[in-house]
């Protein structure tokens, strides 16, 4: 079987990785337009564990996998792993990705998705040389980052490490759990930034006070 025939009975799983603290519409229309364009059979949306560079104590992993579960509730093609939830210790992409790998074979291509920003600093990520060559990604737009940088960094990683990196234009939402969080502290609306079930639960669970 040639290699192009191979490709073409593969199952195609995405990967949607994020802290989502919290999620927003801005991660939903990402997940949206990913999935319609490179045909993705499954849309998996997997809430951070604990990863190893944070820059802030992140909300408490419950919190952010149920607001997760909430968010993709009402769509019968989208879903939420607890892999990362569940494991102890720095969770690292390269371990969940492997997990993956192993749990769905070798007739499934996994690829990652990443936002223009977190594709610019992929490098700096755990043995990033050795998840490029694992796993696809994909990189989408997002608005604030430069398109020229970002296309020369897709070309510089495809020919250092030979990744197959996808990339898609998706519709610009110039939304960020930062600035969310912020509003919340600052007792301003989030109303249709993020889904309105998520928007209860952190008015419910009092998230965000303090930041
Ligand atoms: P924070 O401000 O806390 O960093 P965030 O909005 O960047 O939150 P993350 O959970 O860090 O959300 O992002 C998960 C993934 O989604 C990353 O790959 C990020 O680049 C991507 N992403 C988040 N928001 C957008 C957006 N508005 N447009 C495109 N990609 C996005
Ligand atoms: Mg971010």
């Amino acid at each position: 079987m040639s290699n192009q025939e191979e490709t073409s009975t593969k199952l195609r799983y995405a990967i949607m990785g994020g802290t989502f603290d919290p999620i927003h519409i801005g991660h939903l229309a990402v997940a949206e337009e990913v999935k319609q364009k490179l045909h993705c059979d499954r849309m998996i949306f997997i809430p951070s564990g604990n990863p190893p560079h944070k820059k802030r104590v992140l909300t408490d992993a419950v919190h952010r996998y149920i607001m997760t579960v909430m968010a993709v509730n009402s769509n019968p093609h989208f879903e939420v792993s607890d892999i990362e939830v569940e494991r102890q210790g720095y969770t690292y992409t390269l371990d969940t990705v492997k997990q993956l790998q192993k749990i769905y074979g070798d007739n499934v291509e996994l690829v990652f998705i990443t936002g223009a920003d977190a594709i610019l600093e992929v490098e700096t990520w755990y043995k990033a040389d050795e998840l490029l060559k694992l796993c696809s990604f994909v990189a989408v737009t997002r608005p604030g980052y430069d398109k020229t940088k970002l296309e020369q960094k897709l070309q510089s990683l495809q020919s250092k490490y030979g990744s197959v990196i996808y990339s898609i234009d998706v519709p610009g939402l110039n939304i960020s759990s930062t600035d969310i969080r912020q509003r919340v502290n600052g007792g301003n609306s989030i109303k249709y930034l993020v889904p309105e079930t998520v928007e209860q639960y952190i008015l419910k669970n009092g998230l965000y006070k303090e930041l």
